[in-house]
């Protein structure tokens, strides 16, 4: 066991945290403010190479590991909630389900650009009906005289106001009415019939735009069709995995941000004649804090490491085992969610509380992380629905 980041991962942690801190934390409150990240900070992060990371490198990418992927990802989410989710979106919720399932005509057209922040991706699954009951959904895509034509609404979708494409979830019809199943297209937000929300007005995250896509009667054309036809759900699920990893690198992150806030403030911050920290209930609270950063940091690249060992499918079609049991990478990611996204709004709730009246003004960083940390345990599944996940999976075990 090696608990230690090799020399390129330290290198790159160091050159991207400081891309980070002298291009983005500046910024991060005129995001807010003007309620999304421009798109020349999408460009900055590709030259960067955050976008690219997971991407294949005829696209632009770097082929990285998970486990690098993670790092980078834990010290954007430390310095902007907002630019995390946006860029995120993009390259991560839109990008790499082409990278995974897309043909190398869809990977051509749409991957260098989304790699390179020149264009903007989306993921839009979520509908006013359905959400955790993502079978629900009412969007759907008929054949008609050889045409395919969509029609729907999309809600709560990170980017809609300000993407140019989105990965749209639909129920597929045939020309006869034959239920294909759920599957998914490649929408590109110029055609015909595409009409983008206004951001809609949240409590955090306020530079990532968040809205509606309406689809009306959008011609969509059969190349467009991500994957198999009926296997959009096991495609969505698939994508769920790393947006699940990716909020437990998020989680942890914001912990990280927390406490080095936090250290900061009851060092300076004085009160009967001594600093904070010197007080017993002020240092425990950060014993807290970093016992449950340290917890989730270890598990995040634990799961990291599992995806990059065990992510390949084996040829024969049987499962990889680890510590003598199946991997289960789905339950992998949710408990890794589960259990960061909530131990990280912990984290907050103490580091505020650290803070006393400085941590509700605005003016403090801890008041950003509060607000933005509680999509953690919503987006990417709820919290409810990980613990499904993860006793769907406890019962398979005992069932044996
Ligand atoms: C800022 C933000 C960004 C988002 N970005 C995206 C995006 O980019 N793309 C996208 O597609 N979606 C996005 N979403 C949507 C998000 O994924 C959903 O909001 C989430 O999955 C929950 O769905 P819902 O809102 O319909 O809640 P519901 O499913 O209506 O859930 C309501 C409550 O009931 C609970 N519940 C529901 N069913 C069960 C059950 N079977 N058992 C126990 N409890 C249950 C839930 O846990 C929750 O507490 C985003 C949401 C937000 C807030």
């Amino acid at each position: 066991m090696n608990f230690e980041f090799n020399e390129e991962e330290k290198a790159f942690a160091e050159s991207f945290r400081n891309f980070c801190k002298k291009e983005i934390e500046p910024n991060s409150v005129d995001y807010e403010e003007q309620g999304e990240i421009p798109r020349a900070q999408f460009r900055k992060l590709a030259d960067a190479g955050f976008t690219g990371l997971l991407h294949e490198e005829e696209y632009g990418g770097s082929n990285a590991s998970y486990s690098q992927a993670m790092i980078a990802q834990e010290i954007l989410a430390e310095t902007c909630g907002s630019t995390f989710f946006s860029v995120g979106a993009s390259a991560g919720l839109f990008g790499l389900p082409i990278k995974e399932f897309g043909t190398i005509e869809q990977k051509k057209k749409y991957l260098p650009d989304i790699i390179a922040g020149n264009k903007i991706g989306s993921l839009g699954v979520t509908e006013p009906d359905a959400g955790s009951d993502v079978g629900a959904m009412k969007t759907k895509v008929q054949t008609k005289n050889g045409k395919l034509t969509l029609n729907g609404q999309k809600t709560y979708i990170t980017n809609a106001p300000i993407c140019d494409y989105s990965l749209v979830l639909a129920n597929y019809f045939a020309e006869d009415g034959k239920d294909l199943g759920l599957t998914c297209f490649i929408v590109d937000m110029k055609l015909k019939g595409v009409t983008q929300g206004k951001p809609m007005k949240k409590m955090g995250l306020k530079g990532s735009p968040t809205g509606e896509i309406f689809f009306s009667d959008v011609e969509i054309s059969p190349a467009n069709i991500l994957g198999r036809v009926g296997r959009g759900f096991n495609i969505i699920m698939d994508a769920f995995n790393r947006e699940r990893l990716s909020l437990g690198a998020y989680s942890v992150g914001v912990m990280a941000a927390c406490l080095s806030e936090s250290r900061r403030f009851s060092r300076s911050r004085k009160t009967f004649g001594r600093p904070i920290y010197k007080h017993q209930s002020v240092a425990f609270m950060l014993a807290d804090m970093l016992v449950k950063y340290e917890a989730s940091r270890n598990v995040l690249y634990e799961t990291a490491w599992m995806m990059d060992k065990y992510s390949e499918k084996k040829e024969d079609g049987t499962k990889h085992s680890h510590n003598g049991y199946p991997v289960d990478l789905t339950a992998k990611t949710a408990t890794l969610k589960l259990l960061a996204s909530t131990l990280a709004r912990e984290v907050c709730n103490l580091a505020v509380q650290l803070h006393g009246g400085a941590g509700y003004m605005e003016e403090y960083k801890v008041a950003r992380l509060y607000r933005d940390i509680k999509i953690a345990e919503i987006g990417g599944g709820t919290s409810e629905i990980q613990k499904q996940i993860i006793a769907h999976s406890e019962a398979k075990r005992i069932k044996g």
